[in-house]
């Protein structure tokens, strides 16, 4: 888990690494197969273990199941070498922070 700044939520928010996002992922489609089984319970509710797995790991007080998916490290590119957010994928050549150009 690392804190970093998440251009969706514009806000820093804690990522998962690669190990922390493949139960995450796990529990993510548990809980679907949890809300094909009982569809009274609200969607949410049924996302609970990955919530909670979530907030676990970083006290961070998640509500939104769907956040968590794209809280995962590896979906964004790395820091700027000027301002430090993270590049908006791997592919990027420029900052949209600070319109650096990456080095490669
Ligand atoms: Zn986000
Ligand atoms: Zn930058």
């Amino acid at each position: 888990m690392k804190i970093r700044y998440c251009w969706r939520c514009r806000m820093e928010v804690p990522m998962l690494d690669k190990e922390e996002s493949e139960i995450a992922s796990k529990l993510y489609a548990e809980g679907f197969q949890e809300f094909k089984r009982s569809k009274k319970v609200p969607l949410k509710e049924n996302f609970t273990k990955l919530l909670d797995y979530y907030n676990e790991l970083t006290g961070f007080g998640e509500t939104e199941p769907n956040a968590i998916l794209h809280h995962i490290i590896d979906l964004y590119g790395p820091d700027c070498e000027n301002c430090g957010k993270p590049y908006r994928t791997n592919e990027v050549t420029f900052c949209p922070k600070c319109g650096n150009k990456r080095q490669f």
